[in-house]
């Protein structure tokens, strides 16, 4: 399986990163071996000094699919959830001031957290949904999927022009305002309403 992450996917993120608003979903990839194992701390890689916590719905999808017309692309999935891109946000920098791909910074061992049970998208407003992240018992991140800019099924159709979806593969919707750093000793808390996700230690 495969993560897909849409980049600047609301506008107050990309302003926090003075980035411009994009025209068309910006996307990258992780590994699978991104992954965190469940129920395991995160451990501070040694090679950032600034990694940065990004709350995120994320997608599972459950069929196969390649050049799938936004109409059908509600039915290429059916979960719900919420993990962390976790972003090595110095290599990051470097990356983009270079103009280098950012797998160092985006794609490393454990930067891909999911929550442990995923939501039937019947029981959600997929237009609505909000959620939260708290970090040592307070609220970082705030985010609504109506301040998308572009909604789950512009993202299947877009995105699979170019890559082939397959069963288990999991799409990060992009991360609202309030990114920020994590050190160590800090306990992360993920919620989609006021349903806890998952939480986190990082060590
Ligand atoms: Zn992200």
């Amino acid at each position: 399986m495969k993560i897909i992450c849409i980049g600047r996917n609301y506008a107050d993120h990309a302003k926090e990163m003075n980035a411009p608003t994009p025209e068309f979903p910006l996307f990258f990839l992780k590994p699978d071996s991104a992954i965190l194992p469940k129920r395991t701390p995160f451990y501070y890689p040694n090679f950032t000094t600034d990694l940065h916590y990004e709350c995120e719905v994320i997608v599972r999808i459950n069929k196969l699919g390649k050049n799938i017309s936004e109409k059908f692309a509600h039915t290429y999935y059916d979960e719900i959830g919420l993990g962390i891109d976790f972003t090595a946000r110095d290599l990051q920098e470097e990356c983009k001031t270079k103009g280098l791909p950012w797998e160092r910074a985006k794609a490393f061992d454990g930067s891909a957290v999911l929550c442990e049970h995923f939501i039937s998208k019947s029981e959600l407003d997929l237009e609505a949904i909000t959620f939260h992240l708290t970090k040592n018992g307070k609220v970082v991140q705030q985010g609504n999927t109506k301040d998308f800019i572009f909604s789950i099924d512009t993202i299947i159709a877009y995105v699979s022009q170019f890559v082939t979806l397959k069963i288990g593969d999991i799409l990060f919707t992009g991360t609202p305002a309030g990114v920020g750093p994590v050190t160590i000793g800090d306990t992360l808390q993920g919620f989609i309403g006021e349903k806890e996700m998952y939480t986190l230690q990082i060590k």
